[in-house]
């Protein structure tokens, strides 16, 4: 394992000792019109928002003063009164191989989340957060052991993103992984802290401007949401314009099983959530991927299999067997490799395109939340 790299202990503490917290207005979270709207109220006309927005989401600048094309005078007036970095990096872990870097970001309240950047073959895919925690209480997920703090807004969502953007742009960036610069970021899931879809609003403002071509333009298809299974808002994804990726955490092919493991279970069992996921196929044709954290004796018998086949026959789909990323204080083990293979070979043997994924990054804490959780308790340390 590499040892995390703390960065920006808590500095420009209040007389409390406390961070004061940053009030200039984030220009991540307005639409193009809102910030058309703005420089209007500053006197500027439309054009300048475009030279902003290009600024922004073309060249991720993190930083007024870079944006020479705009008056002196406006620069400085944002810098007195905007930020276009809502987020600070507190911690960054590289892998020992150099091919993942997964970052702790403090928020202006505080919080922090995680997001991981992985560089596959070609591709450079960005496991970003939607929330500050999460309210779902899945009982082997490190995230879900601290609740939820709050929502992300749609600008911290698309801050990961330029973060990661700026990373892969700019020549010899530190830290130093294998990624070939200059790059981009060319897939991006939303997989890290929270649940996607419990924070639709935020997190579909968020897509739309990472998709949108006047902004970071990329391709819908590029992008996967993954949610444990919030059977209305499935419904409700299946009428957005944007072709985006879905992923759902299944885990277990029966209710008494899943509701131990995914308690919201409990609101939308599985066949409530297969139904949607069947609803959301025949309206958009799209191809689904069930994940499946494999734990050791709990979830991966070969009866279990034979049951799961039984549910997903006939649907278009995908599933991804990922062996469990351990968590401290938690009763489940990853499965055996020979295990994971057996209940592979089962689907696939019913016709259901099967994976056993690799948990990349598992060296570096990659698990959800668990970065932030070794963050916390070396915080609660004395120097
Ligand atoms: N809330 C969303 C997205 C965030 S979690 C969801 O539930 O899909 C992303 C994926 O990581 C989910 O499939 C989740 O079940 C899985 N996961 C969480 N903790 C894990 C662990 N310790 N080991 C393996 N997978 C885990």
């Amino acid at each position: 394992m590499t040892t995390p790299i703390f960065l920006n202990e808590p500095t420009g503490s209040a007389p409390d000792g406390s961070t004061p917290p940053d009030v200039r207005r984030s220009l991540l979270d307005l639409e193009y019109a809102e910030l058309e709207a703005l420089l209007k109220s500053m006197g500027h006309p439309p054009f300048r928002a475009r030279q902003l927005w290009e600024w922004i989401y073309k060249r991720f600048a993190a930083d007024f003063a870079v944006m020479t094309n705009l008056p002196a005078e406006l620069r400085r007036s944002l810098a007195e009164t905007a930020t276009l970095a809502p987020l600070t990096v507190a911690a960054e872990v590289v892998s020992q191989a150099g091919d993942t870097l997964k970052v702790l970001f403090t928020l202006h309240d505080g919080q922090t989340i995680e997001a991981v950047l992985m560089l596959y073959d070609e591709r450079r895919t960005l496991c970003i957060s939607s929330q500050a925690g999460c309210a779902m209480g899945c009982t082997f997920c490190a995230t879900a052991q601290g609740g939820l703090a709050r929502n992300l807004t749609s600008g911290e969502i698309v801050a990961q993103v330029l973060h990661f953007a700026r990373y892969l742009a700019t020549p010899g960036a530190e830290p130093h992984s294998v990624a070939e610069r200059p790059t981009h970021v060319s897939n991006v899931v939303l997989m890290g802290m929270g649940e996607p879809l419990h924070n639709y609003r935020n997190v579909w403002a968020a897509l739309r401007r990472l998709t949108d071509p006047g902004a970071f333009g990329l391709g819908a298809r590029h992008i996967t949401l993954s949610t444990v299974g919030l059977a209305p808002q499935i419904d409700k994804m299946a009428d957005e314009p944007l072709q985006i990726g879905l992923a759902v955490s299944l885990h277990a092919p029966n209710d008494m099983l899943r509701t131990s493991l995914v308690p919201v279970n409990k609101g939308y069992p599985v066949d409530e959530v297969l139904g949607a996921v069947s609803r959301y196929i025949e309206k958009t044709h799209r191809r689904v991927t069930f994940e499946y954290a494999l734990m050791r004796g709990i979830n991966d018998t070969p009866e279990l299999a034979r049951e799961l086949a039984g549910k997903l026959r006939g649907l278009l789909c995908h599933v991804n067997l990922i062996p469990l990323n351990p968590i401290p204080d938690s009763p489940y083990q990853p499965s055996t490799s020979h295990d994971a293979e057996a209940f592979a070979q089962i689907l696939r043997d019913a016709g259901i395109s099967t994976t056993v994924r690799l948990r990349r990054g598992i060296e570096i804490n990659a698990g959800c939340g668990q970065l932030r959780r070794a963050h916390r308790n070396s915080e609660a340390r004395p120097n």
